[in-house]
This record gives structure tokens, C-alpha cells and sequence, in this order.
């Protein structure tokens, strides 16, 4: 008789472990509570007005490329496209900060800082293949690659703040720490560092590329992929308890912790419920999709050819408007992140109008409707925006934890990036994906290494559920 596992949730780590145990042989049912699978991985046309290609989360991909849990996904359909500038940096009256996949490109462009930048960030880009097993392993390990991984990890034990002082230009020190921001932490924290060296390393190597035909192409390709190997995928099925559960094997959690505390309630050891009782979320997103006539206006028009732009001003100003948000505060300032996906995949368009993302960092649970302060922001580098502007389409953060359950009060990463929970996970030891409960996994985000749509926590607890089946 065939082994048998149930993941829970269909993001991109819930798929990866379903499609590594099918692989293995395994009968897979995946259960998704959303009509639809794909959980951060999903697109959507939202617009009344226009028929624009809009990703509802995750857009931009530099760990995705090439990641072992993704594998030969470019054979299901999957195609990454790469827009002509990686990020772009806009500043009020000066040069914008440009990030180009060369590394020696970046650093032309960045003056006086080039040859630090290059110091810091060519050695580990070039090395990225070896180093990323160490990156996207569990990070509680014996590493493969020790005096890589200790010359990468050395740096990204500081305060990004810190890191910063080692650039002069405004447009290198923005760059930095514009990056290092997509930890949604205070960046005067230590290992504040570790989530920008991560994408800005991965991204000198592999770019800051998109799926072509929104990110659910990636969705999308695992579950023909998963189809392929016999496995089923019900939608509209929410697991709230063990009697939802079909007995199985293994049974793997694509969920916050806190969920599976709730389902396994007193099947889970009492030392697992209070580590994930102890569990934190971070942070929350506000989106706004923005149907635009003509583009973003930008004052530097190279802007307009980057994929992904750091609205946040100078590093100084995004320090201060990250710890204002971990303080719970809405920032004056706030620091969004805008998409201009169809940049690299035109098909996104619908004639001259165009679907621009953004997204601010905003206190947990945040109630307010901030529509208007995110285009005010964006002004700030594109005077005329507004003018341009067609439709705008918010999702608070509360749409975002109604809409996926694992981003608790809009906490868009499934749980802070405090250096024990992005090192350990949430639940400390040598394992971070068992739950204690055997037979049951952690699988999502929640887990090393942490946020993106990379799926390799998925693999990491695929790979550890085999092990563990295999010795019985
Ligand atoms: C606005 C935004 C922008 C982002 N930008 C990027 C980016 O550019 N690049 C990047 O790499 N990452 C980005 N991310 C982060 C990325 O989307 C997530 O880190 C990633 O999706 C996490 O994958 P996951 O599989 O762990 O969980 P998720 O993708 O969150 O999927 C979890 C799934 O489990 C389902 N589920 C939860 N509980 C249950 C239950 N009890 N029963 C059944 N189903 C359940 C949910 O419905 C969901 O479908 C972004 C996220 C957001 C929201």
C-alpha cells in the first residue's frame, strides 16, 4: 500500500513539500482553505476600468530563481522575465540609486561607493550557487560551505543602520538599507541586516525578476507539476481541527503556528503550545493597486525602467519610519514598495494604462484607510501622479489576514524577523519543522528560512518528513 500525506495550505512552501513527498512516491492531498491555490503566490485582475494583470503579494523574485524547491518548473509552464533595471531608488532633487544584476554595473553607478559595494556584495553574488544550500538549508546545521557562509553571515550579524555608515553617497546608502527594509524591523537591530544582504546577494546573482503572466505562473506550474504526479488539490477546504484532518503518513502545516496550535490542540506536546504561544507577527502591508494612464511620472526617468522602486526617501528617513511602525506607530513618511511588473512583462498592461503596486509598512492590524498617503508619498518622486491616476484597488491589512490566514493582522511575512525566530524558527531546537506531535510537520514561512516564494521551507520539512518516515 502507497504512503500517504495531507499538507495544509497551497502557498509555494506547501506546494514544494507536496510536490517533493508525490515525488517521492507519496499519495499527496493538499487541502486549501482560499477558492484558489497559491496562497502568496497568486495574481488577480481587480480593475473595473482596465484589464490589468495585478500580483496580489509576492511580485519579484530573486530567490525564487533557481531555487532547489522550484526545480524544473520552467518545464510546467513557469518563465521568469527580468525588467531592464533591477530597483531603482528615486531621491528628492538628486540621482536616483540604481541596482543592475551586474554587481560591476551597480557599482559604476554608484560613484565613490562602487568599489565598496562591489567589496561587500561581489564576492558572496559570485559564490551565490554554493552558498545558497547554506541560505535556503535549515539554518540550525552543519553548513557545507563554512568560511562562505561565516564571511556572508559575519556583516549581517549588524545593525543595517550600521552597515549603512560604511557608504557615503546618498544614492549607495539608500539602496542598502531600502533593501534591508523588506525585513520589516527596526533597522537599528542587530541581524537587521541578514533579510537585505539575502536578496540584494541572491539578486546580484540571479536579478529581480517576475513571472511571466503574473507570479501565480508559479502556482500554477507546481500544480500541473503535482498533477503529473498523481496528487489532489481541494480548494474552498479549511482545516480547523484534527477531525478535519484524513489520517495519513505525514501531515504537513502551510500555516502560522498559531493554526497549528489551534488544529492539533492537545495532540501537540505542551513544550511545542508554549513555544508557539510565544510565537510573534510583525508588521503589517497596506496595499494599493493603482491603474495609471501613461506610467508613474518620475522625476528621474530612469526610474520607469525598474521593476521594483523603493519609495522611502533616504536611508535616514526609512530607519525612522521602520522603527516608528515596529513601534506601532503610523509613520509621517511611510517607506512603499512599488511594482511596475509589466516593466519586464507587458502583457500586465492593457493599452497605455498600467497596474503600478504599493505597499506600505503600517503598525499590525492597522484600521485606517491610508490610500491617499501612499500616492502623496510616491508624488514626492512623480510629481503629476495623481493626475494620472485611474482606479485605485486597497487591501488593508485586515483584508490581507481575511484573505490568507497565515498573514496574522496583516503580518505579510507570517511571523517577525527577530534574529531567534529568522535563525530558529519558532519552535528552538535542532529540528525547526517537527512539531513534536510525531508525524506532523511545520512547513510555511514561519519556518527557516523564512519569508519569500522561494518554497524552500517546504522542501526543508518535505525532506525531513522522508527521513523520519524512512526510519520506521
Ligand atoms: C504584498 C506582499 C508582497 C510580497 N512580496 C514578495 C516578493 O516580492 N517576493 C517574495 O519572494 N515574497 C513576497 N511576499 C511574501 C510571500 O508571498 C510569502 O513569504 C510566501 O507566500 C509564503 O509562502 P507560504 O507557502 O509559507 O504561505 P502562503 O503563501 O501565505 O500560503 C499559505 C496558504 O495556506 C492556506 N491556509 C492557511 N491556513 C489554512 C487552514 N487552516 N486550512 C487550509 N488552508 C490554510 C492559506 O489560505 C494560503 O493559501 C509578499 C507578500 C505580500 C503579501
Amino acid at each position: 500500500m502507497s504512503r500517504t500525506a495531507t499538507v495544509v495550505g497551497s502557498g509555494p512552501n506547501g506546494l514544494a513539500a507536496a510536490l517533493a513527498l508525490a515525488r517521492a512516491g507519496l499519495e499527496v492531498t493538499v487541502l486549501e482553505a482560499a477558492d484558489e491555490i497559491g496562497g502568496g503566490t497568486r495574481s488577480h485582475r481587480p480593475f473595473t476600468s482596465a484589464d490589468l494583470l495585478v500580483d496580489h503579494c509576492a511580485g519579484f523574485h530573486p530567490m525564487a530563481v533557481g531555487s532547489p524547491a522550484l526545480g524544473d518548473l520552467q518545464n510546467y509552464g513557469l518563465k521568469w522575465v527580468w525588467p531592464e533595471i533591477d530597483c531603482a531608488h528615486p531621491l528628492v532633487d538628486d540621482a536616483a540609486g540604481l541596482l543592475h544584476r551586474s554587481v560591476e554595473k551597480t557599482a559604476t553607478g554608484l560613484g565613490s561607493d562602487g568599489r565598496r559595494w562591489k567589496r561587500v556584495f561581489g564576492y558572496p553574488s559570485s559564490r551565490y550557487g554554493k552558498l545558497s544550500t547554506d541560505l535556503l538549508g535549515p539554518v540550525v546545521h552543519v553548513p557545507r560551505h563554512p568560511w562562505l557562509l561565516a564571511r556572508f553571515g559575519a556583516p549581517t550579524a549588524l545593525p543595517a543602520a550600521t552597515l549603512a555608515r560604511l557608504f557615503t553617497t546618498p544614492q549607495a546608502r539608500a539602496l542598502w538599507i531600502g533593501a534591508a527594509a523588506h525585513a520589516m524591523r527596526p533597522l537599528t537591530e542587530v541581524f537587521s541586516s541578514a533579510i537585505g544582504a539575502g536578496i540584494l546577494t541572491a539578486g546580484h546573482h540571479n536579478g529581480w525578476p517576475v513571472a511571466e503572466g503574473g507570479t501565480s505562473a508559479i502556482s500554477q506550474a507546481m500544480h500541473h507539476a503535482l498533477l503529473d504526479h498523481g496528487a489532489s488539490v481541494q480548494t474552498g477546504t479549511t482545516v480547523t481541527s484534527r477531525a478535519d484532518l484524513p489520517t495519513a503518513d505525514v501531515t504537513l502545516f502551510d500555516t502560522s503556528p498559531t493554526a497549528v496550535t489551534s488544529i492539533l490542540g492537545e495532540a501537540l506536546p505542551s513544550a511545542t503550545r508554549r513555544s508557539y504561544g510565544r510565537f510573534q507577527y510583525g508588521p503589517a502591508a497596506f496595499k494599493v493597486d493603482i491603474a495609471v494612464r501613461g506610467g508613474v511620472p518620475w522625476s528621474d526617468p530612469r526610474v520607469a525602467k525598474a521593476g521594483t522602486v523603493h519609495v522611502g526617501g533616504s536611508a535616514d528617513e526609512i530607519v525612522t519610519a521602520e522603527a516608528d511602525v515596529a513601534a506601532g506607530r503610523m509613520p509621517d513618511r511611510p517607506f512603499v514598495l512599488v511594482g511596475q511588473q509589466y516593466v519586464a512583462d507587458p502583457q500586465r498592461a492593457d493599452g497605455d494604462v498600467v497596474p503600478v503596486y504599493a505597499y506600505a509598512h503600517v503598525p499590525a492590524g492597522l484600521d485606517i484607510d491610508i490610500t491617499e498617503a501612499v500616492i502623496e508619498r510616491m508624488e514626492q518622486f512623480a510629481p503629476g501622479l495623481r493626475s494620472r491616476v485611474i482606479e485605485t484597488v486597497t487591501t488593508t491589512p485586515n483584508s490581507f489576514s481575511a484573505g490568507n490566514a497565515n498573514f496574522v493582522d496583516g503580518d505579510i511575512l507570517c511571523g517577525a524577523s527577530s534574529p531567534t525566530q529568522l535563525l530558529l524558527g519558532p519552535r528552538p531546537g535542532r529540528d525547526p519543522y517537527r512539531t513534536g506531535t510525531p508525524g506532523h510537520y511545520l512547513c510555511s514561512a514561519a519556518a527557516p528560512p523564512g519569508p519569500g516564494a522561494h518554497g524552500m521551507a517546504g522542501l526543508n520539512a518535505a525532506r525531513r518528513a522522508l527521513h523520519d518516515l524512512n526510519r520506521h
